[in-house]
């Protein structure tokens, strides 16, 4: 179980990083005051009627950070450790995300306490509508728009959007984004995380002038990101060295055979169960490399084990794997890192489109949605790559002041600070 300091301290740095920025972007107290919180949070408690004909009454979270610039958005994450304060953390970073790739979006975050590897297919559904009917007041396509997080998909968003339709009466597609393409999802959304992150990738490489051949990656975490990164690094000719999993992590400094890890992987991501000389998480962080990905969850890096890391690269795909301190010793050691709320904002720019399309009720090739989030991804990294070598910040606060910058004149205009 994750302590409940430590996921204070989630939303503690986050509150430090938006105040370093907006301070450097000439702000004071006020706007600071404002944004270092959601707007808005909502706490719902949902009974749900389970298998066993017992009811079990579950605790969920909506925040919605801030809406100057537009609707709210963000993902829905299904976990036993989920709790208010990484949740209203979550839904800050979103507004970064939005705000560093552009869309007209503010950000939301939301989140149910349950294990959903222990629950089965109907006690999933009737949590996820539960959850729905709780927050509707709440939500909608010109509100507050939910998808995908950890340990939901697809078939989470379809009931989801299933629900909200009934209350309201009319199809609503643009309720929700990452649905199955035939309830009006978007083509390449799925895999739109890791693409946004392979994106990222490519430019860090090509920052530092290694070639993508050369590069020898570990991706830790194995779920949607990290599963279609390591195919796609592998496809593109990178050696994929090192990959793990909640049970474990696998290292080969040769490369590991990411074709037949896919065919094996479970439905949540296990796979190195199937093997018996494993290697921890931990260790695997550790081992030799040019990039390291982390795509798994909070605080992996931290001041303990970054003076260990070998990887010139860092490339975030997971919301907050790196600490405050963790993130200055790499810095000064010279390591290069993408922030999470640049490299993992691929989901939600794909999101994006999901939504465009739904409104316009016209519908894209993958070949154009991979054009656009390739444009948007490649312009966000520049913004916050040459950010950092003017102002001489590292990356990190590079990237929150790019992402909170138009969220603060947004609120200046509509007169709020
Ligand atoms: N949950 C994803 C994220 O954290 C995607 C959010 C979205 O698509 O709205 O960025």
């Amino acid at each position: 179980m994750i302590a409940e300091h430590e996921a204070v301290d989630v939303l503690k740095s986050t509150q430090v990083v938006i105040e370093q920025a907006l301070r450097k972007l000439g702000y004071g107290d006020e706007m600071i005051e404002l944004l270092k919180e959601p707007m808005r949070m909502m706490t719902v408690r949902i009974p749900i009627r389970m298998d066993s004909g017992e009811t079990q009454v579950f605790t969920g979270f909506r925040a919605q950070h801030n809406d100057a610039v537009g609707p709210t958005k963000g993902g829905v994450r299904f976990h036993p450790e989920v709790n208010a304060d990484e949740v209203k953390a979550l839904s800050i970073w979103m507004s970064l995300k939005c705000g560093i790739a552009d869309l007209p979006y503010g950000g939301g975050k939301g989140g149910i306490i349950c294990d959903p590897r222990g629950m089965s297919f109907r006690e999933l559904e009737r949590l996820s509508r539960g959850y729905v009917r709780a927050i509707s007041q709440l939500v909608g396509p010109t509100k507050d728009i939910p998808a995908p997080d950890v340990m939901t998909n697809s078939q989470i968003m379809a009931w989801m959007l299933d629900e909200y339709s009934r209350i309201r009466e009319f199809d609503s597609p643009g309720f929700i984004t990452g649905k199955p393409l035939v309830l009006g999802g978007s083509r390449g959304r799925e895999t739109a995380t890791a693409r946004g992150v392979a994106i990222m990738i490519h430019e860090a490489l090509r920052t530092r002038g290694v070639a993508l051949h050369d590069a020898r990656v570990i991706i830790q975490g194995f779920g949607n990101a990290g599963s279609f990164l390591a195919k796609f690094m592998h496809e593109a000719g990178a050696s994929v060295v090192g990959i793990s999993d909640v049970h474990g992590a696998l290292y080969n400094e040769e490369g590991l055979d990411i074709e037949h890890l896919l065919d094996r992987r479970d439905s949540f991501g296990a796979v190195t169960n199937l093997f018996t000389s494993t290697i921890s998480n931990a260790e695997l962080l550790e081992k030799p490399c040019d990039v390291l990905v982390p795509a798994a969850t909070q605080n992996q890096i931290t001041a303990e084990n970054a003076p260990r890391i070998q990887a010139g690269i860092v490339v975030e795909a997971a919301n907050g794997p790196t600490t405050l301190e963790a993130t200055e010793i790499l810095t000064k050691r010279g390591v290069l890192i993408v922030p999470d709320v640049l490299a993992s904002s691929g989901g939600v720019i794909v999101s994006y489109f999901e939504w465009v399309q739904n409104n316009q009720g016209y519908y894209w090739s993958e070949a154009e949605v991979d054009h656009k989030l390739r444009e948007m991804m490649i312009a966000g990294y520049q913004q916050v790559y040459e950010l950092h070598l003017s102002r001489a910040v590292d990356m990190r606060l590079a990237a929150y002041m790019t992402g909170v910058r138009r969220l603060a004149e947004a609120v200046r205009y509509r007169g709020w600070v």
